[in-house]
């Protein structure tokens, strides 16, 4: 298992940094392309919140998957790595106009809009530009994802999306506009949903809307329907790429495709989730009165899921093949909440050792931030490390 990890490369390395296991993301996406391209008119898009280092980005290009946007800027991170503007969605409840002005001027695919006012204003400054928008609509399903709270999106009282009973409206708002063309429907639950009885609870709520859509003679082009696929924080190794074979069988069996219809995904975490991990150095062990401490160099700075969803992310220690003894592994930032894990099993552990948090690649480097005036984290892959 440790042979997973270079350790000897790590020596001269400063730490804390991220390690991406390139080979790994390569079959990840392999499989992606595998078992998607087993039907007809799926199209994956690969959502860049999840992780823009642009290594990584470069590696996901080479696949060939579009890419899913929430800003301006990552907008811009996608072009830079070189994807085409043609697989760019956009979404996000709160576009700025520049941001809607440089999706305009890149001629992006589409924009998954999320409100009537964002749509009058798509509408406007596309005429000023004198273009013609492609507009999906964010549709909300009221539909749970069994997931941790913060990252549920798709329940009515969630900020996101249009309700259901307000999509004729909107479309019929669209329908009188010059600068926007109405090619699609979009929806997005929630995010590390494990459960498949979730995605299918999305299809019957689609198929029930395009019903609705097609008793008005509406078939859209384009069905999106998000991403949200989890991975096993717990079995790293056991399941290090998610069951894609499951997750698009279930959307083949149980969403009702027009056709014409094109079926687009929008996946992240479960892309580079397992590809990743936090490599950090022990600072110092230190006895508690019950308890000892391995503190670390990395802190919730580098990795926020913890202190931020009480994430679990698997923590080894590298560097050792001693006993197992518990330590609560926490950070060096001024904040209680700056611990990776409580009783963690590890080989017994020394000032010096690397410790791996595994799981880490999504949702990771770039929640990054510089509290304490801390450096960012950098970003390697095997490639580099060899
Ligand atoms: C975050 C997000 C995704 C990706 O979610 P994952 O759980 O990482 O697959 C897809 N679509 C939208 C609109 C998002 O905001």
């Amino acid at each position: 298992m440790k042979g997973i990890f270079p350790v000897e490369r790590f020596q001269n390395v400063e730490t804390p940094f991220y390690y991406y296991n390139a080979d790994l993301l390569r079959e990840t996406l392999n499989v992606i392309r595998t078992e998607a391209g087993k039907y007809n008119k799926f199209c994956v898009h690969y959502a860049i919140k999840a992780n823009a280092n642009p290594k990584i980005l470069g590696i996901i290009r080479e696949s060939g998957l579009g890419v899913d946007c929430v800003s301006g800027w990552e907008i811009e991170a996608a072009i830079q790595a070189g994807f085409p503007a043609s697989k760019i969605v956009f979404a996000g409840v709160g576009k700025t106009d520049k941001e809607i002005n440089l999706a305009l001027d890149h001629d992006i695919f589409c924009f998954n809009v999320e409100s009537v006012p964002e749509l009058e204003v798509i509408n406007q400054l596309a005429a000023g530009k004198n273009k013609i928008a492609r507009v999906a609509f964010r549709i909300n399903p009221d539909v749970g994802a069994h997931t941790h709270a913060n990252i549920t999106t798709g329940l009515a009282e969630n900020k996101f999306g249009i309700s259901m009973q307000d999509m004729d409206k909107v479309i019929d708002r669209a329908l009188e506009m010059n600068h926007v063309k109405f090619v699609g429907l979009h929806f997005h639950i929630g995010s590390q949903i494990l459960d498949m009885g979730d995605f299918i609870a999305l299809c019957n709520r689609v198929n029930e809307l395009q019903e609705k859509l097609y008793a008005r003679q509406i078939i859209v082009e384009h069905i999106n329907v998000g991403g949200g696929l989890g991975i096993d924080y717990a079995h790293p190794n056991r399941q290090s790429i998610p069951d894609f074979a499951e997750y698009f069988a279930t959307y083949h069996k149980h969403l009702k495709l027009r056709p014409q219809q094109t079926l687009h995904f929008e996946l992240g975490r479960s892309v580079v989730g397992q590809c990743g991990s936090l490599i950090t150095r022990v600072i110092y062990v230190k006895q508690g009165t019950n308890k000892q401490f391995a503190i670390v160099d990395a802190g919730m700075t580098d990795l926020i899921r913890p202190a931020l969803y009480q994430a679990y992310h698997k923590i080894e220690n590298i560097s050792s093949e001693e006993p197992v003894e518990t330590y609560d592994v926490v950070g060096p930032i001024c904040e209680s909440s700056d611990v990776f894990g409580k009783a963690i099993d590890l080989n017994r552990t020394h000032r010096g050792d690397f410790l791996a948090l595994r799981s880490a690649g999504a949702y990771g480097e770039i929640m990054a931030s510089g509290y304490n005036c801390r450096p960012l984290p950098k970003g390697y892959t095997s490639d580099e490390l060899r």
